[in-house]
Formats: structure tokens, C-alpha cells, sequence
């Protein structure tokens, strides 16, 4: 892992650097423009995620295959998100991991775990949403059943700030027709993509297991 030291670079120019690194692509992207957006942006987040951790010398405490916070909390996802997560349960999950999606969405209710935490790993890790990404606690890992945000608030670790939460409304902008600078300045302002979130444990994930062959 590379080591960056504070003061020689600034953050910027170390996200540069991270965003030049290659994304995952799909070949589907080609017939949902959308989808690329959505991926940048992921990119964007993972990138910044990467400089920040390192900068500050972050001692994160979450590791692969824990998930109590996907069982406890729920994450506020756009609508591009859920578009994203039906992409990829669609077209890219197979065999038995379709059908154990399918099986959680019919089983779900709005008080429901995260439906795609399945044997406590995220089945959908690749396109998880923003909240998934740059949530993180530090010093220790929560115990089962632990709310960090009423036990241990002091130790969440949230990595978007003004500078990237404004890079990351400017990329999705065009896609709800928002244009010009004007107006996406405006409908940030506004909190036009805050507005738009929901709970992912609101939709009707039940519905869209029905569709899942
Ligand atoms: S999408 Fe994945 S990471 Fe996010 S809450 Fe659900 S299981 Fe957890
Ligand atoms: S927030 Fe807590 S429960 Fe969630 S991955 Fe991190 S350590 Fe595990």
C-alpha cells in the first residue's frame, strides 16, 4: 500500500492520482450510460476514501465479513442507487446467488435487516451505495448489536465533505436534467439529492423479487 505523507501532496492532487487508477467496468454499461455515471461515482468515493484514510492515519476498524451495522442500520440510497442495485441483481448475479437475492427480497419487510446481506457478506459489494462506502468506525470493531451512533459516535468515521459531496451532485446532475452550472449550484443548495434519498429498507424489495426468474 502506497503511504502518502502529509504536506508534500495535497489532498486534491492525491485524489487525482487515485482517480486515474482503473475502475471496474462491465461490459452491460454499454447499453446504460447510467451506469457508468453511477460506477464514477463509486470510483470517486473509494478514491477519496483511500486518500483520506491514509492521510490521517485512520485506524479503521471495519473488515470484510462484518456486518452488524448492515443488520441494524439502514442506508439512504437515491434512486439512481436503487437503480444500480436492481441493475446488478439483474444482470449480473447468477445462479445461486440470484436466487438467494430473490429469497431475501420475498422475505422482506420495511423493519428488515439490509436484504442483501446474505451469510454476512454484501452480495452486491461492487455496486453498495454511497452510505455503504464511506461509513466506517474507528479504533475497534461494533460488537452484535451495537449502534455505533448511540454507543460510540465518537469513533464514526464519515468521509465526505463539502468538496467531494459538491464533485459527487455535479456528476449525478445530468442525469435528472440539471445542466447548467446555475442551476446545479441552485438544486445543491436546495438539497435536491438529499431530498430524493430514502431508506433502502423502504422499497419494495418484495415486488421486485416477484420479477427475479
Ligand atoms: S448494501 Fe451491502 S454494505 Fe450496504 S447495508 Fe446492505 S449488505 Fe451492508
Ligand atoms: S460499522 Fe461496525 S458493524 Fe459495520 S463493518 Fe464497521 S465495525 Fe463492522
Amino acid at each position: 500500500m502506497r503511504h502518502y505523507s502529509a504536506g508534500i501532496l495535497e489532498p486534491m492532487e492525491l485524489l487525482e492520482g487515485e482517480l486515474g487508477k482503473p475502475r471496474q467496468k462491465y461490459p452491460q454499461e454499454q447499453n446504460h450510460p447510467w451506469i457508468s455515471i453511477l460506477l464514477d461515482i463509486y470510483h470517486l468515493v473509494d478514491s477519496w476514501v483511500r486518500v483520506e484514510t491514509e492521510l490521517r492515519g485512520l485506524n479503521i476498524a471495519c473488515k470484510k465479513g462484518c456486518g452488524h451495522c448492515c443488520k441494524l442500520l439502514t442506508v439512504p440510497i437515491n434512486h439512481l442507487e436503487f437503480r444500480g442495485l436492481c441493475w446488478y441483481v439483474f444482470e449480473i448475479l447468477q445462479g445461486d446467488e440470484r436466487y438467494q437475492v430473490k429469497s431475501r427480497f420475498l422475505d422482506h419487510n420495511e423493519d428488515a435487516e439490509c436484504p442483501f446481506l446474505i451469510n454476512d457478506s454484501c452480495i452486491v459489494y461492487p455496486l453498495r451505495p454511497i452510505g455503504c462506502r464511506q461509513f466506517f468506525v474507528l479504533s475497534r470493531p461494533c460488537f452484535a448489536r451495537e449502534n455505533p451512533w448511540i454507543k460510540r459516535r465518537q469513533d464514526i468515521y464519515s468521509a465526505l465533505n463539502h468538496d467531494i459531496s459538491w464533485m459527487i451532485a455535479k456528476m449525478y446532475f445530468p442525469f435528472y436534467g440539471i445542466i447548467t452550472e446555475e442551476e446545479q449550484r441552485k438544486a445543491y443548495e436546495e438539497g435536491f439529492l438529499i431530498e430524493s434519498d430514502r431508506p433502502l429498507t423502504s422499497y419494495s424489495w418484495v415486488t421486485i423479487g416477484k420479477k427475479i426468474v
